[in-house]
């Protein structure tokens, strides 16, 4: 029936089973356990009317011209450009921290010291990631890096991971360097924008396809069989011997067999409002106050006019497989313990000719939107793309 199975109806098997379907004319099936396609990036309208992001604010950017434009072909845009506060000390200043944020919070003679010493040594525009910042061996400047890392940085880790941030990989507190800058926005890329009708419409369009068939509701587990000895494959109790497209944890698909690896998940607490608005900007991270990290508004990035407004509060909390309320893992902890566990299932991953690994859950990589269209596009140029 199909040519390939895809697993997982996110950025990675949507991008995947649409290049298939339409450049390969392959049948491809993709299924997903959950009741909607678009993975994480799964948007829809609350019983108010308001586009809500049923799993985390999405703020599409990026500096990839061939991604942008093969996502251009599925929706129309909406220029958007991120702005996040964090809320330190009794006021809320710009993050990544930046100039401005120096200025609001210490005082002018220090700051403006400090803003010398800064463009002095890193020159302006340039972006140091807090770990980095630590190291340098300069009185004034490592009390700045000492109070960003105090302020910023130490306790939203210890809340989103349960770490300190240098027990988890550079790259995650390296996500949100400090900017010595005056721009207040959160990403500086070419392209930021929000698909006109919204993502899911996106992934819609994405998979309209005579070709292509979608399965919800559908733990693949349970409709699929890979023999971990053989390799044979078997979809609905008959062989399957087609390419298999995996975007789901890796670990659950080689039935744990060097160990599980941890994620982190997350409660999303959801909140309408009768106000027009709730806060300045779309989202306004709290380090050191309360037990969840930020609250997103979405209004400011659907732009919508509606008499009320919805907020939603990020409480992040460990994955456990079993636990209905802590089962969807967002985040693969980066830590070198578990990327070592990770290299003996890509190892492994290896021998199986017929199973592609693409995704953030499959890789274990901190992918965004734009990386894993990318990282997609690139698997299908150099696995499929050829009839060979
Ligand atoms: P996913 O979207 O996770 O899709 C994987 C799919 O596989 C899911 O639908 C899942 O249900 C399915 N699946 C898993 N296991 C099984 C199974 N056993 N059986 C059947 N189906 C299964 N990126 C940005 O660029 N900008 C942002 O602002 C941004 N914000 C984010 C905020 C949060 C809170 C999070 C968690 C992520 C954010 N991202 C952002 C990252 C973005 O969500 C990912 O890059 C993207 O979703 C990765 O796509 P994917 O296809 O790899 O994974
Ligand atoms: N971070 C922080 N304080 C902040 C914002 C970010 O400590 O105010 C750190 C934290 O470790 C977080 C990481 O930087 O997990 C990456 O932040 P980002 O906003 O990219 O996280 P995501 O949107 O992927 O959850």
């Amino acid at each position: 029936m199909f040519d390939t199975i895809i697993i997982g109806a996110g950025f990675a098997g949507a991008v995947l089973a649409e290049r298939l379907a339409t450049q390969r004319q392959q049948r491809v099936l993709v299924i997903d356990k959950r009741q909607h396609i678009g993975g994480n990036c799964y948007d829809c309208f609350d019983q108010h009317g308001v586009l809500i992001h049923q799993y985390g604010p999405h703020l599409f950017h990026t500096d990839n011209k061939q991604v942008f434009d093969y996502l251009s072909q599925f929706t129309e845009w909406r220029p958007y450009q991120h702005e996040v506060l964090a809320f330190i000390d009794g006021q809320k200043v710009p993050v990544p921290f930046n100039l401005n944020s120096l200025h609001s919070l210490l005082p002018k003679s220090l700051a403006d010291s400090l803003e010398l010493k800064l463009i002095d040594r890193f020159g302006y525009g340039v972006k140091v990631p807090i770990l980095e910042l630590r190291k340098i061996n300069d009185k004034e400047l490592k009390f700045l890096a000492d109070f960003i890392y105090e302020k910023i940085f130490v306790n939203y880790t210890a809340k989103q991971w349960g770490k300190k941030p240098e027990d988890i990989s550079a790259e995650v507190t390296g996500r949100v360097p400090v900017h010595i800058s005056r721009d207040n926005r959160y990403f500086q890329d070419k392209y930021q924008a929000i698909p006109a009708q919204g993502y899911t419409k996106v992934f819609q369009n994405m998979l309209d396809h005579p070709h292509i068939s979608v399965m919800l509701n559908t733990d693949f587990k349970d409709v699929f069989k890979l023999d971990l000895e053989t390799g044979r494959m078997q979809f609905m109790q008959s062989e399957f011997t087609g390419q298999f497209i995996f975007t789901g944890l890796i670990d659950e698909l080689f039935a744990s067999r060097f160990g599980e690896l941890p994620y982190r998940s997350l409660a999303f607490k959801f909140e309408h409002l009768s106000s027009q608005q709730f806060q300045e900007k779309t989202t306004v991270n709290y380090p050191n106050d309360y037990d969840f990290t930020r609250i997103t508004e979405f209004k400011h990035i659907s732009q919508q006019v509606t008499p009320g407004t919805t907020i939603v509060r990020e409480f992040p909390q460990d994955f456990e497989r079993d636990n209905p309320s802590r089962n969807i893992p967002y985040y693969p902890v980066f830590t070198d313990e578990n990327k070592q566990k990770l290299d003996r299932y890509l190892a492994f991953a290896e021998q199986f000719e017929n199973i592609t690994l693409v995704g953030r859950l499959a890789e274990n990589r901190y992918y965004d939107m734009d990386d894993i269209v990318a990282r997609a596009l690139h698997v299908f140029d150099a696995r499929f793309a050829s009839p060979g």
